[in-house]
């Protein structure tokens, strides 16, 4: 088990909800998520104060696919993330099958 599933199985236990899940690491790593600087990230996710999205899922804008920068990320770094892409493919739960 890697540290994206212990984290995930720690929050769980909890007894959070998928979305209390998602406001709780927002709130915890929402400051480190750098998709602002990434290229695909466009003034519609901007406005809608989009990110996060390896938790949080899908953007709801039009973007165009471009380099993703996620692996330069120390949220990526800290969960052991294995995927990327997460606004155009979902979050990483999902790209797992978990
Ligand atoms: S891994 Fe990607 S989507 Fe997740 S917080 Fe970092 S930059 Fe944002
Ligand atoms: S998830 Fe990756 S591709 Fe999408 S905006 Fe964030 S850094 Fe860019």
């Amino acid at each position: 088990m890697d540290k994206f599933e212990e984290k995930m199985g720690e929050l769980a236990s909890e007894g959070l909800s998928d979305e209390e899940i998602g406001k709780k690491l927002l709130d915890e790593m929402g400051d480190l998520c750098i998709c602002p600087d990434c290229p695909m990230y466009n003034q519609c996710a901007e406005k809608n104060y989009e990110g996060l999205y390896c938790i949080l899922g899908l953007s709801k804008c039009k973007l165009e696919e471009d380099d993703c920068i996620c692996q330069e990320c120390e949220v990526a770094e800290e969960l052991e993330l294995k995927n990327d892409l997460f606004c155009i493919t979902g979050p990483e739960k999902e790209l797992r099958g978990l």
